[in-house]
């Protein structure tokens, strides 16, 4: 028979269960994408997204070939391409892996009732995920809140966890098969602004599991020591592959295992949690959908968000231009490289939602554009723990201080001087807070607070305050 793939953030051959299943007695097998930004919205892709959306579909298109198979794309609303490719194929099955955010799931579902009514047989998988999020959950049936105890009941399933194989060989793709060409799909930037993105990343599968395999052979071991330091590549970098599928998470446990017994024990214990963490965040944005907009504990939809000069304010955070360097720099490697570093991601979102005031969908949103791992569950979850009104929240009282933070995780100031090189030549006593150094070093070292890199937006201290004041609020709301 033949069968279509629809591929969606699975865009790999390996560990495909929807492949696999779709492979079974079938004469032809049509590997279709099709690029519909409207069923997404409003998460439609981001600009980054975009960006690495195209590559990861190149190469997937490479290895499908080497087969003598190939990638049809398509554009337009998934349920119209779909009927289309049905009747100029005859297909009778169709397969895909399933996602968890809240409009995926409802266009599939949707999808899936209208070609079953059209008389095919369609199958979701699981690809994306080490297990469904029903079939985890609390002793009395209830989803999980709280990470920890998520995960010890994830991790005592490890040892089942088991990748599927990459196919040995491919059926062909229909003989007459009209494929969109890639770069009809626009994609790709008009106005050439990735080439920080170019010089940074290598989408598609063959270079994430390249980079998986040298990951773990030589820097998994320091990772629990060096992950919190965003001046060194500490942490496996891996996240826009295993957002787009181009690995599964059953491939990275299974290759933990082939050098390590135990994946819940040193060295490699708090780089497998990291990927539990992923696992926590579906979970969560499959059982509380809302939480993609409104925080999790909704109390916290009250808090009283800055008014006055949002705008100016939300501009320069975006920018990196708060005066404060561990902000800007994080700001402005997320601009140039597509990534942030986790402890930095953890420090801008404190610094926007709590020194700001500003609201966390407004950084969520900014994410979602500028990242090339932007992930739904995953920046919601990140934005909300941050804010203090997620699962698991660190209690809404943590404020990050900037300044601390980077004279702890970047001791000598590496990272922000790679991405404020204005500040390049203050002593490291002054480079999280130029703001203090002596008039005579500042000049020393050319540098005019005002001019060369701007005074801090907002006073640490008073917007502290100001932002336990506005909790309170919402603690005696309660
Ligand atoms: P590693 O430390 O090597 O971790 C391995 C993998 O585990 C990552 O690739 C990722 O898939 C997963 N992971 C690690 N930490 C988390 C986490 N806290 N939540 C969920 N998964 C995790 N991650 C995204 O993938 N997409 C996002 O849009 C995103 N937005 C974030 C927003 C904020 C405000 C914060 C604080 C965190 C966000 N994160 C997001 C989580 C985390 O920062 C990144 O996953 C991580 O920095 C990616 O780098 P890495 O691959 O080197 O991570």
């Amino acid at each position: 028979s033949t069968a279509i793939l629809w591929l969606r953030r699975d865009l790999r051959l390996d560990d495909n269960p929807a492949l696999q299943a779709a492979l079974v007695d079938c004469a032809r097998l049509v590997p279709v994408y099709v690029y519909d930004p409207d069923s997404e919205a409003p998460w439609a892709p981001g600009a980054a997204s975009r960006w690495w959306l195209h590559g990861s579909l190149s190469s997937l298109d490479q290895a499908l070939q080497a087969f003598g198979s190939r990638l049809l794309i398509a554009r337009g609303d998934s349920l119209a391409e779909l009927r289309r490719i049905v009747a100029a194929t005859g297909a009778t099955r169709i397969h895909w892996n399933r996602l968890y955010d809240p409009t995926s799931r409802e266009r599939d579902g949707r999808i899936k009732q209208a070609l079953r009514a059209d008389g095919l047989r369609v199958d979701s998988h699981n690809a994306s995920l080490l297990f469904e999020p029903w079939e985890i959950a609390t002793g009395t049936g209830e989803p999980y809140r709280v990470f920890t105890a998520f995960w010890r009941r994830c991790a005592a399933r490890l040892s089942d966890v088991r990748p599927l194989p990459a196919p040995a060989v491919l059926p062909p793709p229909p003989e007459s098969l009209d494929s969109l060409p890639l770069e009809r799909l626009g994609l790709l930037p008009t106005i050439p602004w990735d080439a920080g993105l170019r010089e940074t990343w290598t989408p598609g599968e063959t270079a994430a599991l390249e980079h998986a395999r040298t990951f773990l052979r030589d820097r998994v071991r320091g990772y629990a020591t060096v992950r919190d330091l965003p001046a060194q590549a500490g942490t496996s970098e891996l996240s826009p592959h295993l957002h787009f599928g181009e690995i599964g998470p059953r491939r990275m446990i299974a290759m933990v295992k082939e050098q390590w017994d135990d994946p819940t024990a040193d060295p490699v214990e708090s780089f497998v949690r990291e990927i539990g963490w992923r696992e926590f965040a579906h979970h969560l944005i499959y059982h509380y959908p809302h939480t993609t907009d409104e925080p999790l504990d909704r109390r916290f939809a009250a808090l009283p968000w800055r008014e006055d000069d949002a705008e100016r304010m939300l501009r320069a955070w975006q920018r990196g231009e708060t005066g404060i360097p561990l902000v800007d720099a994080g700001m402005r490697q997320l601009w140039h490289t597509g990534w942030m570093h986790n402890r930095v991601r953890m420090v801008v979102a404190s610094f926007l939602t709590k020194n700001l005031r500003l609201p966390w969908q407004a950084g969520a949103r900014w994410f979602w554009d500028t990242l090339v791992d932007a992930d739904l569950a995953a920046n919601s979850l990140g934005w909300q723990w941050s804010a203090g009104c997620g699962a698991d929240a660190a209690p809404y009282f943590r404020i990050f201080n900037p300044v601390l933070q980077g004279e702890r995780f970047d001791k000598a100031g590496t990272y922000v001087r790679r991405w404020c090189p204005e500040l390049a030549r203050l002593p490291d006593k002054y480079i999280h807070q130029p703001w203090t150094a002596p008039a005579a070093l500042l000049g020393h070292a050319g540098i005019r607070i005002g001019r060369d890199y701007p005074a801090p937006i907002v006073d640490l201290k008073a917007s502290r305050e100001a932002a336990l004041a506005a909790y309170e609020v919402v603690k005696t709301a309660a």
